[in-house]
């Protein structure tokens, strides 16, 4: 769902959003002595790219439910859960009592588990192209093994990837997440763009990037490289790019074409599981051969998953000939897996049904207080993960998200952190199965307050 606004005119932002940032300092000073005491033994004080934000990261000292207290006493409510993976909020009374019985019998042994075989056949009952399931413990890991699976099967390196697309922190993914449009070529036919150093420039030659939701590039570049393609990794709804939801005609003919051209249609589903029981793939109506999962299917601990068709699935086999390594110390570890089965328990398709309505209200709430302020504003995702993108409609790749004015994204971020909301510096949110709608109230009434702080 696009919910867009005609754009007033405006210069109301142009202020530099100092008032804010001293405001911030003022309310969190134990955070900020914290914040410096981490980046004298962390580079930039913590370990996470991703969560870092100027002029420093509250620290939260409990979370409860959809409430973050951090460690002055301020209280937020979560508006992205760890970036959307605690779907039942902190501390879930289901995933505490599974967790606190599963310790004292041992949290990771090298051996079968009945937990990991049960948590497998939750997500295959669910998801109807999962035939066969394996677990890592990020999202991450079962991303690289879903494009090594590709690989392998195919015999082809070539992958091919949506400008924007965010798979992880993995060699191969660092091409074109957030490329720098002056380097990135026509909107058309973009060129991949090295997101970090450190990665081989090689990995260009092997990583071809497309726009998402443009048949006609897309068709363009498996008549160029199709029989090339190992892979096209596409995430159902582009999440770091700006919540934009891939197109039911977009992925159909992903998958038309990659069954034309014998490569594998992989759907990154690390974020968007969380949106059917089935994903947004049966939202869609798609069927990829490969999908990965990560976020909710560990109940807030680390993990990621892949799977699909079972003769892609069937290389892991070790007692196959030259089959194809997965490992991992901690994959399928208990303490991950009893968390995922009370998650998933917990998220029936009602609870996804009703955090998807709020989702719905809170998407809508925001872009009209944005709009009614005078500033630019459209709303993207679906059902419970929200974008928020300060630029005028519409949003469906990521150069129409990249279009806003990032002062103002930062500015606004603070002021919502002085009401009390913490979601992603980008303007991401989502929303929980702790919330009802007198949370989705409230949060519309502090965002108006910080709109206002503007
Ligand atoms: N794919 C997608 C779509 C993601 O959103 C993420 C994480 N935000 C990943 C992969 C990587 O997952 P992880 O952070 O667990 O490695």
């Amino acid at each position: 769902m696009v919910l867009s606004a005609p754009r007033p005119a405006t210069a109301a932002h142009a202020d530099t959003g100092r008032d804010l940032v001293d405001a911030y300092v003022a309310k969190t000073p134990t955070s900020a002595r914290l914040a410096e005491r981490a980046r004298r033994v962390m580079p930039g004080g913590d370990t996470r790219t991703v969560a870092f934000h100027p002029p420093y990261p509250i620290t939260v000292a409990s979370a409860e439910g959809c409430r973050m207290t951090d460690v002055d006493g301020n209280v937020y409510v979560d508006l992205i859960s760890n970036y959307t993976s605690l779907i039942h909020g902190h501390a879930h009374p289901a995933i505490v009592r599974a967790v606190t019985e599963q310790l004292p019998k041992g949290t990771s042994y090298a051996t079968s588990l009945e937990a990991q075989t049960r948590l497998a056949e939750i997500l295959t009952g669910r998801v109807a192209t999962l035939d066969k399931v394996r677990f890592t413990n990020s999202g991450t890991e079962a991303t690289m093994n879903a494009v090594r699976a590709a690989r392998a099967f195919t015999g082809r390196d070539l992958l091919v990837k949506m400008e924007g697309g965010y798979h992880g922190s993995y060699d191969d993914f660092e091409v074109s997440v957030h490329p720098d449009l002056a380097l990135a070529g026509p909107a058309d036919s973009p060129v991949g763009v090295m997101d970090t150093r450190g990665v081989p420039k090689s990995t260009l030659h092997d990583v071809m990037v497309t726009p998402l939701n443009d048949v006609e590039a897309l068709r363009r570049t498996m008549a160029r490289s199709g029989e090339l393609t190992a892979a096209v990794i596409v995430e159902p709804v582009m999440g770091a790019a700006g919540v934009i939801p891939a197109e039911a005609a977009f992925l159909r003919e992903v998958q038309r074409l990659c069954r034309e051209h014998g490569a594998l249609f992989v759907a990154d589903e690390v974020m968007s599981f969380r949106l059917h029981e089935g994903g947004y793939q049966a939202v869609l109506g798609v069927e990829p051969d490969l999908t990965t999962f990560a976020k909710i299917v560990g109940g807030g601990f680390p993990v990621g998953a892949f799977g699909g068709r079972d003769d892609v699935m069937a290389m892991f086999d070790p007692s196959q000939p030259r089959s194809v390594s997965q490992s991992g110390t901690f994959n399928g570890n208990a303490v991950t897996m009893v968390a995922g089965i009370a998650a998933m328990e917990l998220l029936t398709a009602a609870e996804i049904g009703r955090i998807n309505a709020l989702g719905d209200r809170l998407r809508e709430g925001l872009a009209v207080t944005l709009t009614d302020a005078g500033l630019p504003a459209v709303g993207t995702g679906y059902g419970s993960m929200v974008g928020i993108h300060l630029v005028d409609g519409p949003v469906r790749n990521y150069r129409d998200s990249a279009a806003g004015d990032p002062a103002l994204k930062r500015q606004l971020h603070t002021a919502m952190l002085l009401e009390g909301l913490f979601a992603a510096p980008r303007l991401m949110f989502c929303t929980s199965t702790p919330m009802d709608d007198a949370v989705i109230d409230d949060v519309i009434e502090r965002f108006g307050r910080a709109v206002a702080r503007l």
